[in-house]
């Protein structure tokens, strides 16, 4: 195939002839997740068009069951969902404010608190099928976005000029650049040659939501207990998310357990502060596995979402940071174009990939030293917990920090990271 360098995967599919047929769009989008679908509606508000191709089919898309996930998102992700139309698209009955929040470590009396600046919110909880719904409802009515559901990509080749995407069989698509959204364990990445840093750390996340008798507070709840942690989320309507953390060993049992000795043993860990408490619905459980690409950008590729940085749930960054990377994104496309040159050139790519980079890699990293010292139930490591969380509580900049950091990742990492060479990882 005459001006392609290089192919991947079930390359001998690929006929020749095709190269004499315009692009089919300017971007194609893998993968129509929370993040694909956002981008398509950047990409379209700066007057790209689009292909998403998405291995669901769009009836599943249009109506995406409840994954059990309620998504804490930054006043700086709401200002981007709000931009693209999806804020305006959700229902406010499922959108719970957090008014502050509590860290506990183990059976320590002590915790530290965030509180927001003046009478207002440290962010907001939406649920993910919520926000899945939103964004595919909003893209789908795009004038410039196309949906090629059901659909699974058989063969990537990354030309001078374009890539050409076989789908299925005999389908094909050419564009002027492939974005990669297919989360975590992105096969799109890999079929780009893209490596990654992968970190599972053996543990299992369940989610859940529950009634409770008390009235609710608007406080989120994360405590570092012993062996597991568990984070309460506050939502509307007497209601809480709860996020279990265990070894994955132990999950299958607390996923089989009696629902209501489940719900006990919550409303215990948490001195029956809520009261009694009452399952409602499904547990569901995620393996945790963080993910961070050893390149964000090749030439006409870019990597969005989950498959550029898996975050660890524990500091609820993955979506907000899969915006950010949104808006940047979208930014330098345009800027590439505007200023006369291509967009997936790796020139106007590598803008993206610096800037993309430098707003994730110390909240990934910081995240991840957090996780290693605070799932760490050996003696000392009991003793550097305390000592950091006594130390930010007694430190108000920090805290506030903390609380900027929600909106501005670099912010808060850079305490955090003076602090990662000391932790166990
Ligand atoms: C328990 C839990 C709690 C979380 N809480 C928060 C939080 O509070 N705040 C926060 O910001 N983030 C949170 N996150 C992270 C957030 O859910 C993710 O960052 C977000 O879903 C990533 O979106 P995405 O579109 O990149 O990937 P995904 O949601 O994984 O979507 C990928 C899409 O690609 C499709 N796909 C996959 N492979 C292919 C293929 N080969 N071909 C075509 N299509 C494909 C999939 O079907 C899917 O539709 C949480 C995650 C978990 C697990």
């Amino acid at each position: 195939m005459d001006g392609f360098r290089r192919q991947a995967h079930g390359a001998s599919g690929f006929r020749s002839g095709l190269s004499a047929m315009p692009v089919s769009c300017e971007v194609a989008i893998v993968g129509a997740g929370p993040v694909g679908l956002a981008l398509a509606c950047a990409l379209d508000d700066a007057g790209f068009s689009t292909t998403l191709i998405e291995r669901k089919a769009r009836a599943v898309l249009a109506n995406p069951p409840d994954d059990g996930r309620e998504i804490a998102l930054t006043h700086r992700a709401v200002t981007v969902l709000r931009r693209l139309g999806l804020w305006q698209r959700l229902d406010s009955a499922d959108i719970s404010c957090i008014r502050a929040a509590r860290v506990f470590n183990g059976a320590s009396a002590g915790w530290l608190g965030l509180e927001a600046p003046a009478a207002g919110t440290l962010g907001h909880l939406v649920p993910n099928a919520a926000i899945r719904k939103a964004a595919f409802d909003e893209a789908l009515r795009r004038p410039r976005v196309i949906l090629r559901d059901g659909a699974t990509i058989e063969r990537i080749a990354v030309g001078a000029d374009e890539v050409e995407i076989g789908i299925g069989e005999d389908a094909s698509l050419r564009v002027r650049l492939l974005v990669a959204a297919d989360g975590r364990l992105s096969a799109t990445r890999r079929q780009l040659g893209i490596g990654a840093e992968v970190r599972d750390f053996g543990r299992t996340v369940i989610v859940c939501r529950l009634a409770h008798e008390s009235p609710g507070d608007g406080i989120a709840y994360e405590c570092f207990g012993y062996g597991r942690t568990l984070a309460i989320l506050p939502l509307n309507d007497g209601r809480v998310s709860a996020v279990v953390t265990i070894a994955s060993d132990r999950a299958d049992a607390l996923l089989r357990m009696d629902p209501q000795d489940f719900a006990d043993g919550v409303a215990h860990q948490f001195c029956m502060r809520f009261g009694r408490m009452r399952l409602l619905g499904q547990r569901f459980a995620y393996p945790l596995v963080a993910v961070y690409a050893d390149r964000f950008v090749a030439h006409r590729c870019a990597l969005a979402g989950d498959a550029a940085v898996g975050m660890h749930p524990v500091t609820a960054h993955g979506f907000n940071l899969g915006l950010y990377g949104v808006d940047a994104l979208q930014r330098t496309l345009a800027q590439a174009r505007d200023g006369g040159g291509d967009i997936g050139s790796l020139r106007a790519l590598s803008r993206y990939q610096a800037g993309h980079r430098q707003a994730t890699r110390p909240m990934y990293l910081a995240t991840n030293a957090l996780v290693g010292l605070f799932t760490d139930d050996r003696p000392p490591a009991r003793l550097a917990r305390a000592a950091v969380l006594g130390l930010a509580a007694r430190l108000p900049p920090l805290r506030a920090a903390v609380v900027r950091g929600l909106d501005d990742p670099r912010v808060i990492a850079r305490p955090f990271l003076r602090n990662a060479p000391r932790f166990r990882s």
